[in-house]
Parts: structure tokens; sequence; C-alpha cells
């Protein structure tokens, strides 16, 4: 196991409010693997991205990482975070003063960059041609895979993913799940998704409700991901 979360809870304070976001969530996640996350709008998908990477600190519980609490210092957390984690966040923040190739490298220390998976990933997710342009000359979808490319370049032994196809065609859609499952041989891949194809895609599910863990679902438990069953009826799959 690369992650387990022992009821781990975050609530923000809104005004005088208290939102509880996640609560009691109890999960554990191997070191390789697609992990689907889904819910509705509201339901702290993101929030439970932002403290498994260590963007935020939850406020109850404890997350451990490599069997390591993570590290209560802001600074080595966002040194683990550079050094292993890719992020693709749902709004893309882009550097606005970097072109799309400093974009994608911003995140590369120099040591054992592979120059060749990034020239790969950029020919895959079609965005050779924008390589010299600043992401206001972009489209939202180009946008989504550059930031797609930055987040997979450093090779990140956990990559989180926020609704990535949302802005997308199909085609690139599925270009994009079929790199992330390529990822997932060897890294821990985490989509947040609304997609059922994507949910499919899956080794796992895990799906949240008002700020819970309703189902955890390994892929050999499931008639409900692949195969017959859901072909003939996709709506099984969305009533996970
Ligand atoms: P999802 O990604 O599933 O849409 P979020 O994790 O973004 O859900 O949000 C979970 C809950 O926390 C929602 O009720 C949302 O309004 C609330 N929330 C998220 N971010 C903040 C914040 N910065 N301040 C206050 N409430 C927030
Ligand atoms: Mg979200």
């Amino acid at each position: 196991m690369i992650y387990q979360l022992n009821n781990v809870g975050l609530s923000y304070k809104d005004g005088g409010n208290t939102i509880n976001a996640l609560s009691d969530i109890n999960l554990e996640l191997p070191e390789t693997g697609l992990i689907g996350v889904i819910g509705p709008s509201g339901s702290g998908k993101t929030s439970l991205l932002y403290v498994m990477s260590g963007i935020k600190v939850p406020t109850s519980g404890q997350i451990l990482y490599r069997g390591v609490p993570l590290p209560h210092q802001t600074s080595l957390r966002n040194q683990l975070r550079r050094r292993e984690m890719g992020f693709v966040f749902q709004f893309h923040f882009l550097i606005s003063y970097l072109t799309v190739a400093q974009n994608i490298m911003v995140g590369f220390d120099g040591s054992g960059v592979d120059i060749n998976y990034m020239n790969y990933l950029i020919e895959e997710l079609r965005i050779s041609h924008i390589r010299n342009k600043k992401p206001y000359q972009l489209s939202g979808g180009q946008r989504q895979r550059v930031a797609i490319a930055r987040a997979l370049a450093n090779r990140p032994k956990v990559i989180f993913v926020d609704e990535p196809t949302s802005s997308l065609d199909h085609v690139t859609g599925r270009k994009i799940i079929s790199l992330l499952r390529e990822a997932a041989k060897n890294a821990l891949v985490i989509l947040v998704t609304h997609d059922y194809e994507n949910v499919r895609a899956a080794d796992k599910i895990v799906k949240i409700w008002d700020g819970k863990v309703i189902l955890d679902l390994d892929q050999n438990q499931a008639p409900y991901f692949e195969g017959s069953q859901s072909e003939k009826n996709p709506k099984t799959v969305f009533h996970l």
C-alpha cells in the first residue's frame, strides 16, 4: 500500500459556517493502478485529492504515505509533492508567462529527465504545434492537454487528475485515458471523473457522497465495471 487514510476529515470555515468537505475517510491504495473517484459535484472529490497530495492538511485523522505520515511542515509537503507527485487541476493552473514547452518542464529538476518520454507525450497529446505558445493563446482543451503532459512528464509515483475530460472531445478523452492507463503500470493514478467510459478503465472505484466514501470496489469484485453487463446496460455503472 502506498496510501493509507485513517478517519480523514477536512472542514472549511466559510464565514460563520463550518463545511465538512470530508469526513471519516478510510482508504488503502496500492502502489500502482488506476483508481476512479466518482461522486456528484460538491461531494468532496477535489478535497480528497488536495489532502492526499498535501496541498491541504486534514482537520482530523491521518494520511500515511509509504507508511509515514505526510509531513506537517508545508515546505516538506511541497518538496515531496514536487519530487513524487503530478497534479492535473480541474482549472489547469498553467503559468501564464511561460510557453507550453516551459510549462511542461517546470517540474524538472535537471536530474534524470526523460526527454524522449516528454516528446512522446507531446506527440500523443497533439500539442507539438503549440509548443511555443503562451496559455492565453490556447483553447480550453489545449490547456487541459498541456496540464496533463506537465503532470506526467517527470514520471511521478502518484498522479492526481481532476476531471480531465470535461473540456475535451471524445477522441482526445480516450487518448488521455490510455496514457493514464499506461502510466498506471508504474504509478498510482487517481482520476476524478464523471465519465462512465473512464470508470470502466479503472482498477478500482471509490465513490464519494457528502464527504464520505460510500463505495470502494475493486475491478475483480465488480460485474459493473467491464464486459457484457455494463456494455448492455450502461446505467448500471451510473447507479454504482
Ligand atoms: P467536488 O470536487 O466533489 O465538487 P469539493 O471537494 O470541491 O467537491 O467541495 C466539497 C465541499 O466543500 C463543497 O460543499 C464545497 O462547496 C466546499 N468547499 C470546497 N472548497 C471550499 C473552500 N475553499 N471554502 C469553503 N468551502 C469549500
Ligand atoms: Mg472538484
